[in-house]
């Protein structure tokens, strides 16, 4: 594809890679940054749950769950440190103790620091809550009666909300395990930015895949009408409008091109230059548009007559150039003297009907050892056709040096 080789295309696509090479950096801090806020939560979660086993007295506890009910001094000892502790940290959604019994974990106390729980300081070994929910078999339990703290490694989302949830274990005097806390942080709203990020994020890939394609496509067929604006205006400059011959400046190029070709090689070629014959007076007598048509029939009979290699440029005016590639002089001049001849027999038609005859001139030169420039062999060629004039005109004459 010609669009993907220019500069300004391949920029357009490093803009879209490098757009997607943004957003996917982006979208990655976004991913990292939420597992940074998330680490820390679950640490606050442990550490105050470590915090508060601190500051529940294990044998009170022992007592709530075997003997208390909300009145007795083992509940109200157990429980006040846990209030105290909740209400310096309000933000915490619930904080509560437990027990594990045959595998389950069953909850003993709570704070009642949330208005919607509804359980002010009246649990009781035999007023159990309800079973916590899929986390009350395996290893966090064991784990926590052998002595450690565990955190929930992914927010739980039950009715009240989404959770992070830290425990650690509630020692009795005599060293044994009386139960755990339960630090409850509500992560709703980290989990609410993710999201967000996430849609923001593939929002963002979707518009910068959508703006890169959309660019491309424009760039390419902004391309596609440059290059033939380009390659026609290239055609027009090297062209003659009237006869669509080749123009002097493309015969220039070409001259210069086959002469160095010589240079290198000694292939030689003939340069043939052609001018109608008293074309002043065809104008005036039978007017410019006749002189035109003239013109055209000399192109279009130098074009038929001579090779696919060879090449029909006008001059100027009413006169044409020809190189015939890698043919000598001597060749070249019967070819001339051929469509010479041809042109002579030719009958055109003029404005009033007038049948209108005319000749043409012909100087013939090929490149030479000596020669410096192009230009020489051209001044031969026209120093042959001022001959050709001065002998009389409707001749070849040609000028090897
Ligand atoms: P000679 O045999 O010596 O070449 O005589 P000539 O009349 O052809 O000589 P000259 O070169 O002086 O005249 C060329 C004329 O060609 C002059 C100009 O008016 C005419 N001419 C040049 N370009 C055009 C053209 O595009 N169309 C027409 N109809 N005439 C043109
Ligand atoms: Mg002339
Ligand atoms: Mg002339």
């Amino acid at each position: 594809m010609y669009w993907l080789r220019s500069p300004i295309a391949a920029a357009a696509v490093l803009t879209g890679v490098l757009i997607a090479v943004l957003t996917g950096v982006l979208g990655l801090q976004v991913r990292q940054s939420y597992g940074v806020v998330m680490e820390m939560s679950r640490q606050r979660a442990e550490s105050l749950a470590i915090a508060a086993a601190q500051l529940v007295d294990g044998d009170a506890h022992r007592e709530v769950i075997e003997h208390g009910d909300q009145g007795s001094p083992g509940y109200q000892a157990a429980v006040a440190p846990l209030v105290a502790f909740h209400n310096s940290l309000p933000d915490l959604f619930y904080v509560y103790t437990m027990v594990a019994r045959n595998g389950e974990a069953f909850y003993v106390l709570d704070t009642a620091g949330h208005p919607e729980l509804r359980v002010p300081h009246q649990l009781n070994a035999s007023n159990l809550m309800e079973v916590y929910d899929g986390l009350t078999e395996g290893d966090w339990l064991s784990r926590i009666y052998s002595g450690q703290s565990y955190v929930t490694p992914e927010p739980e989302t039950d009715s009240y909300g989404t959770f992070i949830s830290g425990h650690a274990p509630i020692r009795a005097s005599d060293g044994s395990i009386a139960g755990f806390t339960g630090v409850d942080m509500n992560v709703a709203a980290l989990l609410q930015w993710k999201n967000r990020m996430k849609d923001a994020f593939v929002m963002s890939v979707a518009v910068g895949v959508l703006i890169s394609a959309m660019v491309g496509v424009i760039v390419a067929i902004l391309l596609r009408r440059i290059v033939s604006d380009a390659k026609r205006l290239e055609r027009e400059s090297l062209t003659d409008p009237l006869t669509g011959a080749w123009n002097r400046r493309a015969f220039e190029f070409r001259l210069d091109n086959d002469f160095r070709r010589y240079k290198r090689s000694r292939v030689n070629s003939s340069i043939v230059m052609i001018d109608i014959d008293h074309f002043k007076s065809i104008n005036d007598t039978y007017g410019h548009d006749a002189g035109d048509k003239i013109i055209k029939t000399v192109v279009e009979w130098a074009t038929a007559m001579l090779r696919e290699a060879d090449f029909v440029a006008r001059w100027g005016g009413e006169e044409f150039v020809s190189i015939l590639a890698e043919t000598s002089s001597n060749e070249g001049v019967l070819i001339a003297d051929r469509l010479r001849d041809v042109l002579a027999s030719l009958e055109v038609t003029g404005p009033g009907g007038d049948v209108i005859e005319f000749t043409v001139s012909v100087g013939v030169s090929e490149f030479h050892d000596q020669d410096k420039t192009s230009d020489e062999v051209l001044a031969r060629a026209d120093e042959a056709l001022y001959e050709a004039k001065k002998a009389g005109r409707n001749r070849v004459v040609s000028r090897l040096r």
